[in-house]
This record gives C-alpha cells, sequence and structure tokens, in this order.
C-alpha cells in the first residue's frame, strides 16, 4: 500500500470505528453501516489522438444509498487506487447525512494525470470512463461531480456522453453535477466549497471567541477550495500570510493579495514565483505561525510528524481527511479546534443537491438564491454540531456521531430484511 492510500482509508475507518465505540454499535451494526455496498475496478480501452490505443484503470465505489442515490465527485491522478476511493466514498455517505442532503456517499478514480496530455485528450478519457461506467451511474445510482483532477468542463463531456448514447437532447435526470451551467450546471456550484469554508470558519470564530476580522490565515493548496477560501476570508479582514501548494509556498505578513495570486497560479500553474511575497518552503506551512490553518489539498498532510508543530488555534479541514489519527489527538491534546471535513467542505455537495433539484424539476435558481441557500444550511449545520457539543468532545467525534447515527436510523427506518 502507497502511504496516502493507508492514509485515507485509515483515517474514515479508524473515524467510524471510533464512532461506532461512542455510540454503542454492535459489530454487526459497525459492518451494516461501514462496509461499501459496491466497488468497482474497470479498464477502458481508448485511442488518444496521434498515440498508439492505451487503456486506463478507473474505479466506482457505491458506498452507502440508504439516505439516497451515492454522491461525490471524481478524482483523476496518476496514482488514484480503489482503497483511496473507498476512503473517500465513506466520507461522503457522513458528509451527506450531517449537511442533510438525500443522498449516499459515492465517488470515482481515474487513473490519468490530467496535466500529461492535451485538453482533447483528457474529453477522450472522460468520455471512455463514461461508456465504462455507464451501468455503474444514474440519478438513482451514483452522480458524479468535479473532484482533484476533475472540472465542470469534464462534466460537461459526461453529460454529453451520456444525453448522445441516448439519443436524446437531455439526460432523463441528474446524471453528473457540476457541469457547466450552459449544459443546466447551477450558478456559483465552483466557488461553493470554498465559501462554505469561510462560513464555517465565521461560525467558528463567533462561537469559539475569535475575531475573523484579525486573522491571520494560513492556505495549503490554492485549487479550487483554496483560492476561493482565501478571497472569501479577506472580504471579512483577515489576513492571508502564506500559501502553499505542490510545487511552493509564499508568504507576506502583512497579507498577500490572493486576487492576484489567484490569478499568477491560474497563469503558472502554481503559487510558487509569485512575485507579491516572499518564497517559502512548502513544508513549512502546516507550522506557519497563524490562527486559521486551511488544509485545502491532499489527504493525510497533518501528522504525527508535524502535528505538534501547528500553531494555529483554528484548522479548517477544506480538503477531505487532511489529518491523519496521530495527528487528531495531538492537535485534540494541544486544544486546537478543527472544523471536520465533512462539515468544513461540504458547500460543495450540498450545492450539487440544488443542481439535481434544479435539473429534475427544471428549475432555475439565480446566484443570490443558492448562496442564501449555501449559507444558511452551513451555519445550521455548524450550529447543530456546536450545540451537541458536550466538554470534551472534539467537533470530529459530535459530527461523526450526528452523521453515523442518521444513517443507522435511515437503515432501520428501512427495515432490516430484504
Ligand atoms: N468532490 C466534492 C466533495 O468531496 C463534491 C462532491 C459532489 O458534489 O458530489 O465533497
Amino acid at each position: 500500500m502507497t502511504k496516502q492510500e493507508m492514509g485515507i482509508l485509515n483515517t474514515a475507518e479508524w473515524n467510524v470505528k471510533q464512532t461506532a465505540g461512542r455510540l454503542g454499535l454492535t459489530d454487526t451494526q459497525l459492518a451494516w453501516v461501514s462496509e461499501p455496498r459496491e466497488r468497482v475496478e474497470i479498464t477502458c480501452a481508448h485511442a488518444l489522438p496521434d498515440r498508439e490505443p492505451t487503456h486506463v484503470k478507473v474505479f466506482v465505489v457505491r458506498h452507502n444509498d440508504t439516505l439516497g442515490p451515492s454522491k461525490g465527485g471524481i478524482r483523476m491522478t496518476p496514482t488514484v487506487t480503489l482503497d483511496e476511493i473507498t476512503g473517500l466514498a465513506m466520507e461522503m455517505t457522513w458528509k451527506t447525512a450531517l449537511v442533510g442532503v438525500p443522498f449516499g456517499g459515492g465517488k470515482s478514480g481515474i487513473c490519468y494525470d490530467p496535466a500529461s496530455g492535451t485538453d482533447r485528450e483528457k474529453e477522450k478519457v472522460i468520455r471512455s470512463f463514461t461508456r465504462g461506467v455507464a451501468r455503474h451511474i444514474g440519478p438513482e445510482i451514483y452522480i458524479p461531480a468535479p473532484d482533484m483532477g476533475t472540472n465542470e468542463r469534464d462534466m460537461g463531456h459526461i453529460r454529453d456522453c451520456v444525453s448522445y448514447s441516448s439519443g436524446k437532447s437531455i439526460t432523463q435526470g441528474c446524471f453528473v453535477t457540476g457541469k457547466p451551467v450552459i449544459l443546466g450546471g447551477i450558478v456559483g456550484r465552483r466557488e461553493a466549497t470554498g465559501k462554505g469554508v469561510v462560513y464555517s470558519i465565521q461560525e467558528a470564530c463567533d462561537k469559539l471567541g475569535m475575531d475573523i476580522s484579525k486573522s491571520r490565515v494560513a492556505v495549503q493548496g490554492f485549487g479550487n477550495v483554496g483560492s476561493v477560501a482565501a478571497i472569501e476570508i479577506v472580504k471579512h479582514g483577515a489576513k492571508v500570510i502564506a500559501v502553499a501548494d505542490h510545487l511552493g509556498g509564499i508568504e507576506k505578513s502583512d497579507g498577500l493579495d490572493v486576487v492576484a495570486l489567484a490569478e499568477y497560479q491560474n497563469n503558472n500553474g502554481s503559487v510558487k514565483g509569485f512575485p507579491g511575497g516572499t518564497p517559502m518552503d512548502k513544508d513549512d506551512i502546516m507550522e506557519v505561525d497563524c490562527d486559521i490553518l486551511i488544509p485545502a489539498a491532499v489527504a493525510s498532510v497533518l501528522t504525527e510528524d508535524n502535528a505538534h508543530k501547528v500553531k494555529a488555534k483554528l484548522i479548517a479541514e477544506g480538503a477531505n481527511a487532511p489529518t491523519t489519527p496521530g495527528a487528531d489527538e495531538i492537535l485534540f491534546e494541544k486544544k486546537i479546534s478543527i472544523i471536520p471535513d465533512i462539515l468544513c467542505n461540504a458547500g460543495g455537495v450540498f450545492v450539487s443537491y440544488l443542481e439535481y433539484t434544479q435539473e429534475t424539476q427544471r428549475e432555475q435558481m439565480t446566484l443570490q438564491q443558492v448562496e442564501g441557500r449555501l449559507d444558511e444550511r452551513m451555519r445550521e449545520t455548524f450550529d447543530m454540531v456546536f450545540k451537541a457539543m458536550k466538554p470534551g468532545d472534539s467537533m470530529r467525534q459530535v459530527a461523526m456521531n450526528i452523521a453515523v447515527g442518521r444513517v443507522m436510523d435511515g437503515m432501520y427506518a428501512r427495515g432490516m430484511l430484504p
């Protein structure tokens, strides 16, 4: 097993086992709620323009569909594995249950480096994925969305591939979310995760007695989640004093111009070399002297090796599973508050739910409506978790208790017998 593969699945399994202990679930109940319903590995063969025919491995995991069809994004990286997708699908089950949308958890993966070829080649890979997984996706089965390495353009190709295959102009129901708005996507979906992260930070600051307008923020990862969260939090008066991505880091003690940084990142593929700050070692980002730390990239970045060096008072998990179980314990002992991923980054899937509803009803929502609903749901969910906390509880423990409890309730409400 690779380190990252161990990371995500281990973290997800550890978290649900701890929750089962707190909720007093039997081993059988734990197995019901935590075992994935379906794990599929498919080999897709296709010819890329001007290249030899090739093949890619793709994975689909439907972790749980008690509360509705499985929902979760498509991760495209050259190293993605079935175990990584399983861990992420499990996280989606808890995230959808916690934020209260009628979905279960799922995830898919495509073993391909999106930076290795042209847009045209990526389109071929996406279409080949869509054909390969056709019987595993659908409005009542599993509805994909963007995740690391995929974007709204790719979702547009999936939607086209599905409707083209059935010879119809539109798909029957919502097969994929995060589509371009022109194809029935919803306004504000791309920004939803990053904005949701900041809504939950605002709530946390209010409740923990921190002043967001005076806070110094460090962000790890400057993609769709990190860059939007940075731009949004600066609007509340905070200063983003350090940003790092997989290639490098940049710092400025009186605050980076995050809009210019996002533009620079867009043109150069990294924040490395941004002229409006001082270069820093990307691996030092977790240890920056700041008030709020936002890990918004890959999993397992807060580990037993660096957790004791964290100086932030609040960690907002924009990424999925950025904190390993060992790090979680260290941070808890250090009394650092963590807004757990299943709460903090749930804004994306919540707005995906609005897109699903919009498409099903052939309705259109305005940006104001979408942002209003997102703001309200993130704050309500945060509030629910915070109110349920007793002294000595972490936010992750309480969020997991609620999410796993809801899925269990759903399982019993459906009944155990076929
Ligand atoms: N990939 C996102 C996540 O991890 C969004 C999933 C979705 O919208 O279905 O939450």
